[in-house]
């Protein structure tokens, strides 16, 4: 048998995760020798011992590592000298220069500890705070690194001598968990009353009693506040909305295991994979009865998510199997995730309070996906994916992607590694950009980032491109500006690992273009570097500016006015007027070659949505609506007009308005309206395809979230021979966007090529 001895540098996620441990119990099996430390890359370890033995252990890291570790490499260097080692031994870890090691997300409970946490026989029985190093807070109590206790939220609770035993004897599975506690010595969980008076009693029981009666709680979970209720009463949902000034917005459900989620929902077996992820997503699945639950989500779909702290599984096992959960937050401020403001700010909304006193340092939203195709494909990348990295082909100077501004993200850029924040919200609240600027500080010092460059976005009033105008100003930074839609076009990209050049399809609210107007329904061609417009939709105008967005009935007007109708025949006719004069006299109306826009209309057409309480509601009942089964497509054209093509609807909005009345129902149309797009969105991009030769197309932008359109849209394309790219790893819409916009400045930003007279 040939002896070796192996030094090992293994890097990704492996401190904090029971890796040490992990080695310990398979090189004990193995009969192997040496030691191991942490370092600032990662975890080190030299071996002794058989050459077979070693490529074992290198295959079970490969095949069966701990169950929160994310490994990116194990170089593995041999050396024919022994030296002799006797036994293991874990020796102290060595600080190189820079921090480069990476931090694990919050995950929900493991199994071993679920079973501890109902075991009447184990000392942690019904503890709300059991843990381990396969599961628990990480990301939303980390401080600072390195990641140990002290520079956690965590610090103020000292370790009673068991869990210290535990946490110092490398077989347990508690070895180095930092978050380790019991219920002698860690948080403790209680229950105020809605005016934030402490209560008699225990705290679970407490809370689950006013549950019971109708009541809304707030109750602490991971990375911020949720308010909780019962579901099955409309009343008391409906009391939920009033309460929380939130009219139509679908509200999460979490339930207690698959069995009761399968009641109200078809769940695939991938869909069910998804829900029982550690990182514990919000699935949108699709409702068993489409018009069922109405009190909680107006359209088919219905926001799914399984217990993922020890407090979700105790309340959902002693209450009701089903709880309504949204996140506790003002309209639209961030969620709130400390004890003294949440009490504050939820008094009149909460009827009690479930809190414990172990700070949350981060706040981190509930992720939210849907199964596409058997994989996830994300509306928001939050809790339980933050702060992993995307593995992206740039390997320039550190780099601060900024974002957008309604759904505003940003991504950190180091080496081959791509840091997209959590969720933050909409930078318009004054709360919500003081949180992007703190988090932005707090990535920069987790991943010892120091930025050289600033990506933005082009729109001047972005909040994000004044952060980062003053910013590059203030530490004289080089600062790059890029396109909205390229830049969806690049995450898009990047998120599939594309180089080179490709076709674009990217639809969404709004952006603005290089031309000074506002674009959304684009078709674009080209890479990071050089990118052209080729097509685009007809551009639709929006009387009133902004408030054609929460108000789409004025969109209808300027739909059916363009196409030579009269809105008067399907909207009130006095306001008809009013916006009829507006679109006369051109005044305070600005176009848009938008996909959302064009959505709003054609559903408030449909008689879906008059006003909208949230941007994108028109789209979301247009996509509810349209019945399936239905291949009707509505006469359009594809004009070329100074050089680009322009999808010309106003055939489309004719045969609507007629079907309308005919009196075709309205899900016929809506669907039918949808096959329109996606039948010109084919037409266009295989016309794209003659003039240019790409075959590879990427679909990007916020209207992708219509699942219908995003299915059909690939199918008709895949059928043509294209290969077809969505999202992956971030969100189709302007939370996945900064991913673009750092990809498109590593290669030195970019150039638009107007397409002209050809
Ligand atoms: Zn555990
Ligand atoms: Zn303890
Ligand atoms: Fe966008």
């Amino acid at each position: 048998m040939e002896k070796v001895r192996a030094n090992i540098l293994v890097r990704g996620i492996v401190q904090g995760v029971g890796f040490r441990p992990y080695i310990h119990k398979q090189i004990t099996g193995l009969g192997l020798s040496g030691w191991i430390r942490n370092d600032s890359r990662g975890v080190e370890l030299e071996l002794e011992g058989d050459r077979s033995a070693v490529d074992r252990l290198l295959l079970t890291l490969k095949n069966d590592p701990p169950r929160l570790a994310l490994i990116e490499s194990a170089e593995t260097r041999f050396y024919p000298d022994l030296r002799g080692y006797e036994g293991f031994r874990i020796i102290p870890s060595r600080t190189l220069g820079m921090r480069s090691t990476l931090i694990s997300p919050d995950t929900g409970i493991c199994a071993d500890c679920l079973r501890e946490l109902f075991d009447p026989g184990d000392r942690r029985f019904r503890y709300p705070f059991i843990n381990c190093t396969n599961c628990g807070p990480r990301f939303t109590i980390i401080r600072d690194v390195p990641y140990d206790r002290p520079n956690t939220t965590m610090a103020p609770f000292a370790m009673c001598p068991q869990c210290a035993a535990e946490y110092g004897d490398i077989s347990d599975r508690r070895y180095h968990a930092q978050p380790d506690c019991c219920g002698v010595c860690g948080p403790r969980l209680f229950y105020l009353d809605g005016d934030g008076r402490p209560t008699e009693g225990d705290a679970l029981a407490n809370a689950l009693a006013c549950i019971h009666a109708g009541g809304i709680v707030a109750v602490k979970g991971l990375g911020g506040i949720h308010l909780a209720c019962r579901s099955d009463e409309s009343a008391v949902v409906d009391e939920l909305r009033r309460r929380k000034h939130r009219d139509a917005k679908p509200f999460a459900l979490m339930c207690r295991d698959l069995a009761a989620a399968e009641r109200y929902c078809v769940v695939s077996e991938a869909e069910a994979q998804q829900l029982r992820n550690r990182s514990r997503p919000i699935v949108l699945l699709e409702k068993r009865e489409p018009g069922s639950l109405a009190h909680i989500s107006e359209n088919g779909w219905l926001g799914v998510m399984l217990p993922y702290t020890p407090v979700h599984h105790l309340l959902l096992s002693d209450g009701p199997d089903t709880l309504v959960m949204t996140s506790a937050n003002l309209s639209d401020m961030p969620i709130l995730y400390k004890n003294d403001e949440a009490i504050r700010a939820l008094h009149g909304i909460a009827d009690g309070f479930l809190l414990n006193d172990r700070d949350i340092e981060t706040r981190c939203d509930d992720s939210l996906l849907w199964v596409v195709d058997d994989k996830p494909y994300f509306v928001r990348r939050s809790r339980g994916y933050v702060p992993h990295p995307i593995t992206v082909a740039h390997a320039g100077e550190d780099l601060l992607a900024a974002g957008a501004e309604q759904k505003a993200s940003f991504t950190l850029f180091k080496g081959a590694h791509a840091f997209p924040s959590q969720h933050i919200g909409d930078l318009k609240n004054l709360e919500t950009f003081e949180a992007y600027e703190r988090q932005i500080d707090h990535f920069q010092r987790l991943f010892d980032v120091q930025p050289r460059r600033i990506v933005c976005d082009l729109h001047p009033d972005y909040l994000s491109t004044a952060y980062a105008e003053e910013r590059a100003a203030r530490e004289e930074l080089e600062l790059l500006r890029v396109q909205h839609h390229h830049a969806h076009m690049a995450a898009c990209m990047a998120d599939n690992g594309l180089e080179g050049e490709c076709i674009g399809v990217i639809w969404d609210g709004t952006g603005l273009g290089p031309d000074g107007t506002i674009w959304g329904g684009e078709f674009l061609t080209g890479g990071y570097g050089e990118y052209s417009r080729p097509a685009a939709i007809r551009a639709l105008r929006l009387p009133g500016g902004d408030k054609a967005v929460r108000e789409p009935w004025r969109l209808g007007v300027a739909l059916l006015t363009d196409a030579g109708l009269s809105g008067a025949e399907l909207f009130d006719p006095v306001r008809t007027a009013a916006v009829e004069t507006l679109l006369r006299g051109g005044l305070n109306c600005p176009v848009s070659s938008s996909v959302g826009r064009l959505f709003d209309g054609v559903s408030a057409i449909l008689g879906l949505a008059d006003t909208a309480s949230y941007e994108g509601q028109g789209a979301v009942r247009l996509e509810a609506a349209a019945a399936p089964g239905i291949h009707a497509v509505y006469p359009y054209e594809i004009r070329r007009e100074d050089g680009m093509l322009r999808f010309d609807y106003r055939e489309m909005i004719r045969a609507i308005v007629f079907g309308r009345r005919e009196g075709v129902p309205a899900g016929e149309l809506a669907a039918g309206f949808m096959n329109t797009l996606v039948a010109m969105a084919a037409e266009t991009v295989c016309r794209l395809r003659e003039d240019t030769g790409l075959d590879r197309v990427v679909l990007s932008g916020g209207s992708f979230q219509n699942i219908y359109m995003l299915r059909r849209l690939t199918e008709e394309l895949r059928r043509r021979d294209f290969a077809v790219f969505r999202h992956c790893a971030v969100s189709a819409n302007d939370e996945g966007l900064s991913l673009g916009q750092g990809l498109i400045a590593s290669r030195g930003g970019e150039k638009y090529v107007p397409c002209h007279s050809a």
